[in-house]
């Protein structure tokens, strides 16, 4: 900004106020005066915005300092699964340089270099366990670099059993990982080759004997369930060979064709056929008892533990709190605002070289907020939600939500709890459809 009082105006602007004086027939001294008074309002307006932008600053500042929760998304897979819908690509020695190059940046510059204090730190993927080991330790140099981890209460990292490794687990255990989540999806060879999945019953036996080995006490075995073509007794077989490796978690999901996956193609050309949705409740049904007798308790639709043993960052997402995503496709939730990541790396990266944010922002209006919020919640099987206590503001959906609230307990899908409402034994079957109805509702 001109000072257009100090010595440093210079006669060459006197000489222009005076010739552009004569154009527009006003005086010199009054072109002077204007000018002068353009400046002292633009001089306003200038520490006006400064004070704005440092309220921001300070309020984007509280904003990140109050998450907890961060979610670090490495893009890498060694080929692609059937059923798969996550951005991965192969990684190669350029690419994951570009990645963790960019991935240091999107962490300062969406902090502004302050170190943000979360709880739980989840790395998922793609791959992660894909990382050679100078790769992995600048990842989590990154990690230790940017964050303060003093209050870091779980630290989950994605392994795949076909890249576990003991250097790759000395390393994660070394630098305080406390969690590993291994997605086995099933024990059998020919399940595991009609979902795509690129290893077999021995290479999970060497990776989990490994996990062990290197006291990871608490981890989690993901596993499908309900692969069309599989009996009750192979689905056994698969829960059975998890529960006797000891897990302090297993999550288990069945199948959905997702938009633009290998399988949808194979479904649409009739190479693929859907399970009925009894076989997949039953199949359900058998893991929950199953894992109930062997010690792991269902908290959440998909989720079952030891005690004590939930899943934090998981059971945050579910409750509601905001989060942090980085990395190529990684979302973040802060407040009504949903930022998401490009899924290309070089978009991603190319964005994080030139641009302070990363994201693209969808700001949604409370109303949806928490009507997403209380979808969400209804997942935790055991914790009441009230979702006239969800909204932010006076909401114009109470009624409507007290609507849903009476029709839901009338079909037995929810029930009241203490202050609040859960699923049903028969609701637990319909805890999309419970969301979709909030959702949908303030559409
Ligand atoms: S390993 Fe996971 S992220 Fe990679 S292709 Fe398979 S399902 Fe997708």
């Amino acid at each position: 900004m001109i000072d257009i009082a100090s010595s440093s105006f210079s006669s060459s602007w006197r000489m222009y106020f005076f010739a552009s004086s004569r154009l527009l027939t006003v005086s010199a001294s009054d072109l002077f005066f204007i000018i002068k008074s353009f400046y002292f309002f633009s001089h306003l307006l200038s520490l006006f915005l400064s004070i704005w932008h440092k309220m921001n600053i300070n309020a984007t500042k509280t904003l990140l300092d109050d998450i907890k929760h961060i979610y670090i998304h490495v893009p890498f897979c060694d080929g692609k699964c059937n059923y798969c819908s996550f951005y991965s690509i192969k990684k190669n020695p350029a690419n994951t340089k570009l990645y963790l190059n960019s991935l240091e940046q999107e962490i300062i510059k969406t902090t502004g270099g302050t170190k943000l204090n979360p709880f739980t730190i989840y790395i998922g993927g793609g791959s992660p366990s894909l990382l050679n080991s100078s790769e992995l330790k600048q990842f989590l140099k990154i990690i230790k670099n940017n964050f303060d981890l003093s209050n870091l209460k779980e630290w989950t990292f994605e392994v795949n059993p076909s890249s576990a490794c003991s250097t790759i687990l000395y390393l994660l255990k070394e630098n305080g990982i406390n969690r590993i989540s291994i997605g086995v999806q099933s024990f059998s060879d020919k399940t595991l080759s009609k979902l795509g999945r690129r290893y077999n019953n021995n290479s999970i036996h060497a990776a989990i004997c490994l996990i062990k080995e290197f006291s990871f006490d608490n981890f989690n075995i993901d596993l499908i369930a309900a692969v069309p073509g599989t009996s009750e007794q192979e689905w056994k077989n698969d829960l059975y060979a998890a529960i006797n490796y000891g897990p302090s978690h297993m999550s288990v999901y069945t199948l959905s064709i997702e938009e633009g996956s290998l399988l949808q193609k194979m479904f649409l050309t009739g190479k693929w056929r859907k399970e009925n949705e009894i076989t997949e409740i039953k199949r359900i049904n058998t893991a929950e008892k199953f894992l109930r007798k062997h010690g792991l308790r269902r908290y959440e639709i998909s989720n079952y533990s030891q005690k004590d043993c939930e899943c934090i960052h998981n059971v945050a997402f579910w409750e509601g709190k905001d989060y942090l995503g980085f990395g190529p496709s990684a979302v973040s939730r802060i407040q009504n605002m949903r930022l998401t990541n490009p899924s290309s790396l070089e978009t991603w990266a190319k964005i994080v070289q030139n641009a302070p944010f990363s994201q693209e922002t969808e700001l949604l209006s409370w109303a949806k907020d928490s009507a997403e919020r209380i979808g969400f919640a209804f997942r935790l099987l055991k914790k009441p939600v009230n979702p006239l206590l969800f909204t932010k503001e006076n909401s114009i959906f109470f009624d409507s939500w007290n609507k849903i609230i009476t029709e839901l307990i009338s079909q037995k899908i929810i029930m009241k709890k203490n202050n609040g409402y859960v699923l049903t034994k028969r609701g637990v079957n319909f805890a999309d459809y419970v969301a979709s109805l909030f959702i949908n509702n303030v559409e």
